[in-house]
């Protein structure tokens, strides 16, 4: 997305409020950018803010409202209907002072800093994914991040058809124009062909040959399939993919830009084909060391043990090539937990016949694959690590390592990679038998 594009994009978005705003006044209805009480789907009532309007599909002549509710993951942003609304008393607006400020420096860096290289747009887009305010952030910053939220705080998808899911959207995917404003999308769980009408998506079932993710099978164990696909071979494959899995994850920015990476697709396989459940991305060649860089289980199958396969799945290809890894950050809520419970598990077990001897902390990564760093951080969190004369010591007794396995937290994952049935070979040892 071009600065320029986005940034026209906001201002139209601002006029037409306006537009839309002085309309409404007149007969009284809600308008963007006000505050009510609204009844979540649970019955609760909370505040929230109105952040765009439509016209209703489904009841014609009414109106839909989008809204944020405050203090919550925008994850939970909906549309509902006017029903929905405490009209009784109009809140105030908790963010009017913040919102002051971010426009001041927002307007200040139009100025000054506009013109913003193709380049340093990437690289913000890579790094700053931290959730600070605005006024913690440098003006050019706070302008690229408000952009960021005004293209991506509305999702007009609200649900897609998968396979024979149909599963709720929980974010923005920069699906093509005419796409991306569809309330339902409909995507073949083979090809990843998206469509906007359950009559092209009938149509593509009846001529659609594929029955797996293209590339190699790599894994095969009970009806658990793990495929290696080649971004740069699986060009649109890999970009249906990705705009697929954004629509699950708050913080993504790899869509189009597919060739650099690997993909390992885990699938469930039964006598139809196999059925995406989930991926992760890596880089062919991470300077930073991460051997993943974005990973998703559709929601379907989350809380199933399959986030953890993926997670085993990638550290087993780390031990394969003799190298240690780590996820790209920034982790999502839920990949977080996964990622700690899943360290801590690992540890937890190396730990077990931990009898006072000298293992160290690099002794351990070796054998894991993770991060000295990120074994620091997960014995901190379990209470396990000291700071002694200027090092980390691993304090243990083998009571405590029990009392944490038998917690529910970090107890064996359900599915976990067996690596028998691993039939891969690290690139870079491919290359170097090539070599011989
Ligand atoms: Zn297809």
């Amino acid at each position: 997305m071009d600065c320029q594009t986005s940034s026209e994009y906001a201002e139209n978005s601002k006029e037409e409020s306006k537009k839309k705003g002085e309309k409404d006044v007149e007969n009284g209805a809600p308008v963007i950018g006000e505050h009510f009480l609204v009844r979540r789907s649970d019955g609760t009532w909370n505040a929230a803010e109105i952040i765009q309007t439509r016209a209703s599909e489904v009841n014609e002549g009414k109106e839909e409202y989008y809204v944020h509710y405050e203090g919550f993951n925008r994850r939970l942003d909906e549309w509902v209907e006017i029903d929905r609304f405490d009209l009784s008393n109009k809140l105030e607006d908790p963010h009017s002072k913040i919102k002051d400020m971010s426009i001041m420096m927002t307007d200040l860096s139009d100025g000054t800093d506009r013109k913003i290289t193709r380049n340093q747009k990437r690289k913000h887009d890579e790094i700053n994914h931290v959730q600070k305010t605005y006024e913690e952030m440098d003006p050019t910053t706070a302008a690229l991040e408000k952009e960021h939220e005004a293209i991506t705080k509305i999702k007009y998808i609200d649900k897609i058809q998968i396979g024979r899911y149909e599963i709720d959207a929980w974010y923005f995917s920069p699906y093509p124009e005419e796409y991306g404003k569809q309330s339902k999308l409909w995507i073949c769980e083979y090809c990843l062909k998206y469509m906007r009408l359950e009559k092209s998506y009938r149509y593509h079932q009846s001529q659609c040959t594929s029955r797996h993710p293209p590339g190699k099978e790599i894994y095969r164990k009970g009806t658990i399939s793990v495929f290696e696909t080649d971004g740069k071979d699986a060009k649109i494959y890999c970009q249906n993919l990705c705009l697929l899995a954004k629509l699950f994850l708050d913080h993504k920015t790899l869509y189009f830009d597919v060739e650099p990476f690997m993909f390992y697709i885990l699938t469930e396989v039964d006598r139809q084909g196999c059925h995406l459940v989930g991926y992760f991305s890596k880089e062919k060649e991470s300077p930073d060391g991460n051997n993943v860089a974005c990973i998703m289980t559709l929601p379907p199958y989350q809380r199933k043990g399959y986030g953890k396969f993926l997670i085993d799945f990638s550290y087993e290809l780390s031990k394969q090539e003799g190298t240690v890894g780590s996820p790209e950050k920034p982790l999502s809520d839920l990949g977080k937990l996964s990622y700690r419970s899943y360290w801590s598990w690992v540890l937890l077990e190396e730990l077990r016949d931990f009898r006072g001897d000298t293992r160290s902390i690099r002794e351990l990564s070796e054998k894991t694959s993770i991060t000295q760093h990120d074994i620091i951080s997960t014995l901190q969190s379990l209470n396990m690590i000291k700071y002694w004369k200027g090092q980390h010591v691993i304090c243990v007794t083998p009571k405590l390592v029990e009392e944490h396995l038998k917690s529910a937290q970090f107890k064996r994952p359900v599915l976990t990679v067996d690596p028998m049935y691993l039939r891969w070979e690290p690139p870079r040892k491919m290359l170097k038998l090539m070599k011989k």
